[in-house]
């Protein structure tokens, strides 16, 4: 499968040259020209690598930047800064960008660096070697190469929190887990969670994995405990 990369560029000209350029090197390629497109496209379509420009209408790179890494979305990001543009280096490595580039860049450039971030991230999420890169229960299939988890209709982007979540449910799934356990088999200590956390996280799992997210059969609470995965359908809360 091609490396699918999602270009947030207003500027006509270089987001057709830079979607073309990238096509003709056999990426597949999705265009957004405005942030707000851009981040949903983003959260939705399992993208492999985000090139973001910083002076978007509707939503500033910044702040599409921020609440990606904020929903925990993994994927690469590669920040376009205009030269003499206001461009915080700083503060974009704070809010998440992996790299960036200064316009105007040439392909070859950009191809560099493309090609540098996807062979770190390629298949070195954590947690995901040595299983196998698909699981399929009920109408939900997930392709945890592509960080990404198909529920009937719906195809949504999985950010590394979920899928490392997922993949830790499906390991060891039948059994209830408690909410303590979770947090310090997923989580450890980075970023000093709460088990609120993991309820949160189990909430945003089930709008991705579940036909109906208020009726769970597979990702299950068990009362005053935790929760309890399983591949086939459950009523729920039982
Ligand atoms: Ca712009």
């Amino acid at each position: 499968m091609n490396p699918k990369i999602l270009i947030v560029e207003d500027e006509q000209p270089i987001r057709l040259a830079v979607a073309d350029a990238l096509r003709s090197e056999g990426f597949d390629v999705l265009e957004a020209a405005d942030g707000l497109s851009g981040e949903q496209m983003a959260l939705r379509e399992g993208v492999d690598l985000i090139l973001l420009d910083l002076m978007l209408p509707k939503r500033d790179g910044f702040t599409v930047l921020r609440s990606l890494r904020e929903d925990r979305l993994a994927v690469p990001i590669i920040v376009l800064t205009a030269r003499g543009e206001e461009f915080d280096r700083i503060q974009g490595f704070e809010f998440g960008a992996d790299d960036y580039v200064v316009k105007p860049f040439s392909m070859g450039e950009l191809l560099l660096r493309i090609r540098a971030l996807l062979a770190r991230s390629g298949g070195g999420a954590p947690g995901v070697s040595g299983l196998s890169d698909r699981a399929r229960f009920g109408e939900t299939e997930v392709d945890f190469a592509a960080f990404s988890v198909t529920c009937g209709d719906r195809r949504m982007g999985l950010s590394r929190r979920e899928l490392e979540l997922l993949q830790y449910f499906l390991r060891f799934e039948g059994e209830t887990l408690d909410r303590f356990r979770l947090l310090s088999d997923v989580w450890g200590t980075e970023g000093d969670p709460t088990v609120r956390t993991v309820d949160q996280h189990v909430l945003k799992l089930r709008k991705k994995i579940e036909r109906n997210p208020a009726a769970p059969e597979h990702l299950l609470t068990v009362h005053g405990v935790g929760y309890r995965f399983t591949r086939a359908a459950m009523s729920p809360d039982r």
